[in-house]
């Protein structure tokens, strides 16, 4: 571990986000969140003796994607800083952005000669969308000649456009109509700007040509002759451009890494300055593995004073609409975090819990409600509440407070915030 001028060891903290946990109670479960529901000693054991209290992930009410939730939890204030999903799937993509780069998230999908939608997904393509992709990189645009094509295929179905070049504007409607047996769409600009106007411009000529170069491409032929749905467009949404933050690193002078599978979650994280570090067996689902993500974070703990962890299961079981998958989800971080708290030094390390929104298994979506949070730590005030959960934490030492409030809190404890005035 590393020391600081004083000689003494430097304090570390651990952020640990379960993603979509917060939930409301549940008429047909006793009135009881899938929190109050499950069996977590290891977490009534650091709400009781840490600070609790609820934390609304942006503002109270509003709904957060988890993009803007994850911006907020490390410190940024989304209104100020956000600038669309696309910027943050390039990122999640390894992708450089210039600051006037404009990028989308895109999927391969199917359509008719008429450009009517049949499969957003080109039925889940697996393999051959590095070829396609080849196929579209580079493209020399008709109607606005000074730009650059991008196109990277990513995971599965997925993939990324970048426009690279300059008088380019995000504020542009998306082409992917998000419904099936509908047309493609025409983007429009969403702002009276010329750079919008070109940005669409730059846009539609691309998906129409994404369907000229693709639909007799010989991965498609072969998928056609094996009674596959051809990936014969590219259907973009989510303009977005590259946010422009200090990273953590700078801002605070520590180093910080995180542990997340989901590719936004862990683009958010590379633009706030973390390492990634990658877990065998981690999956981003129900099944992921545990207890390797305790060990990777208590060894993480030792390179780096701010670590995230971050575990998907939560909400994937919420939007399922499964209340015994959630409940199951939350036992099983809670004897990760049983396996975590065994490994690490607690009298120099900070323990946050909290999730970066509700998914709600009866609303089976994001939704505005706050969240609970715990502070666990060397020096906090206990807060005597017995179980961690939606309702307790109401009654919490650390009252309400605002996702972007986290980090400084954290960062305060570990000795990183200069002080305001004299
Ligand atoms: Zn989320």
């Amino acid at each position: 571990m590393s020391s600081r001028g004083s000689g003494l060891q430097s304090k570390k903290a651990i952020l640990i986000i379960c993603d979509g946990m917060g939930d409301r109670p549940q008429k047909d479960f006793g009135n009881r969140t899938p929190l109050e529901a499950a069996y977590t000693p290891h977490l009534d054991r650091l709400a009781k003796n840490g600070w609790t209290g609820l934390m609304d992930p942006v503002s109270p009410g509003t709904p957060p994607g988890s993009d803007v939730a994850h911006f907020s939890l490390f410190g940024y204030d989304p209104y100020k800083y956000y600038t669309g999903r696309g910027g943050l799937e390039a990122a999640g993509a390894g992708i450089q952005l210039a600051p006037t780069d404009v990028a989308f998230r895109c999927n391969f999908s199917t359509v008719d000669d008429n450009f009517t939608v049949s499969d957003r997904r080109a039925g889940r393509i697996k393999d051959g969308t590095a070829d396609l992709a080849k196929a579209l990189n580079g493209m020399r645009l008709e109607t606005v000649r000074d730009l650059t094509v991008e196109f990277v295929q990513t995971v599965e179905h997925r993939g990324v456009l970048v426009l690279r070049g300059s008088r380019l504007s995000r504020h542009v409607s998306d082409v992917d109509p998000h419904q099936l047996g509908v047309r493609v769409l025409e983007s429009k600009p969403l702002e009276n700007s010329p750079e919008a106007a070109r940005t669409t411009n730059a846009l539609n000529e691309f998906t129409r040509r994404s369907y000229e170069v693709l639909k007799n491409h010989p991965v498609n032929i072969e998928r056609i002759r094996v009674g596959e749905k051809p990936a014969n467009i590219i259907l973009a949404r989510g303009a977005g451009t590259f946010p422009q933050i200090t990273p953590l690193s700078r801002l605070y002078g520590v180093r910080t890494a995180c542990i997340a599978v989901v590719a936004l979650v862990r683009g958010i994280c590379k633009i706030a300055g973390m390492d990634v570090i990658d877990v065998e067996g981690a999956t981003g689902g129900l099944n992921t593995n545990f207890m390797g993500k305790a060990e990777a974070a208590s060894e993480a703990l030792q390179r780096y004073d701010y670590v995230l962890l971050h575990v998907k299961a939560t909400d994937v079981a919420g939007h399922d609409g499964n209340f015994e998958a959630k409940k199951k989800a939350i036992e099983s971080i809670d004897r990760m975090i049983g396996r975590l708290t065994q490994a690490i030094d607690l009298s120099q390390c900070y323990v946050v819990v909290t999730a970066d929104h509700t998914t709600s298994v009866s609303v089976r979506d994001h939704s505005g409600d706050p969240v609970p949070i715990l502070i666990f730590g060397p020096d906090v005030l206990a807060s005597d509440v017995t179980r961690f959960c939606e309702r307790s934490v109401a009654h919490g030492n650390l009252g309400r407070i605002r996702g972007f409030d986290i980090t400084p809190i954290v960062m305060n404890y570990l000795g990183k915030i200069k002080k305001f005035g004299y």
